[in-house]
């Protein structure tokens, strides 16, 4: 929710609302929040996904241990009509169903939208400096298409998946036209990478 919406809905409440600088100082502070709870909750999942995957294969579980498994591969969008700005992939293991790690991308950001809009506009000589200031809070960190946004994030995903969890995505089920299972077997992350394809209908 941005704070436009936000402001809108505490007028029907009958609410106070808040300038947009001070929306947005609270929200980079729910979203570092976030951030945090967001990995200690995959953090869980692995640990859960690894421990089940150990056990069916009857193997002891080492830290170091890296486990092949099977997982489900899906993107979705903020938005339909392929003019999303906000997408974002995500890995399920089948075994479990437990969702394992998702990757958010985004062609937008609030800030250069509009301060970053109105320093070029205005005082251009500013803008590398302020940017520079912006950069590491900066929520864009996709250029292309949204339709490629899949794609992409699976490439993410499947790069660090033995770093992060000692995980090998060695199958992967998904549907629609496959492009990001095709991505990730061009990439040959894995010594060994096999697929298996699932249409749901
Ligand atoms: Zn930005």
């Amino acid at each position: 929710m941005g704070s436009d919406p936000f402001n809108l809905f505490s007028e029907y409440m009958d609410l106070p609302g808040l300038h947009k600088k001070t929306f947005l100082k609270f929200a980079h502070g729910f979203y570092a929040k976030f951030e945090e709870v967001k990995k200690q909750i995959f953090s869980r999942a692995v640990s859960v996904v690894r421990a089940e995957h150990a056990r069916e294969k009857g193997i002891e579980l080492m830290e170091n241990t890296v486990l092949d498994i099977c997982v489900s591969y899906d993107g979705t969008w903020l938005k339909r009509g392929h003019t999303s700005q906000i997408g974002i992939g995500c890995v399920i293991d089948v075994l479990t169903g437990l969702v394992l790690e998702a990757e958010l991308l985004s062609t937008y950001c609030h800030t250069c939208e509009t301060t970053g809009t109105w320093v070029k506009g205005n005082t251009p000589q500013r803008y590398n400096a302020s940017y520079d200031e912006h950069r590491a809070d900066c929520c864009i960190n996709y250029v292309g298409t949204s339709g490629n946004m899949e794609v992409v994030a699976a490439e993410l995903l499947w790069a660090r998946s033995v770093d992060n969890h000692r995980l090998r995505y060695t199958s992967m089920l998904s549907n629609g036209d496959a492009k990001a299972f095709v991505k990730v077997q061009q990439l040959d992350i894995y010594p060994v990478t096999r697929g298996v394809l699932k249409s749901y209908f």
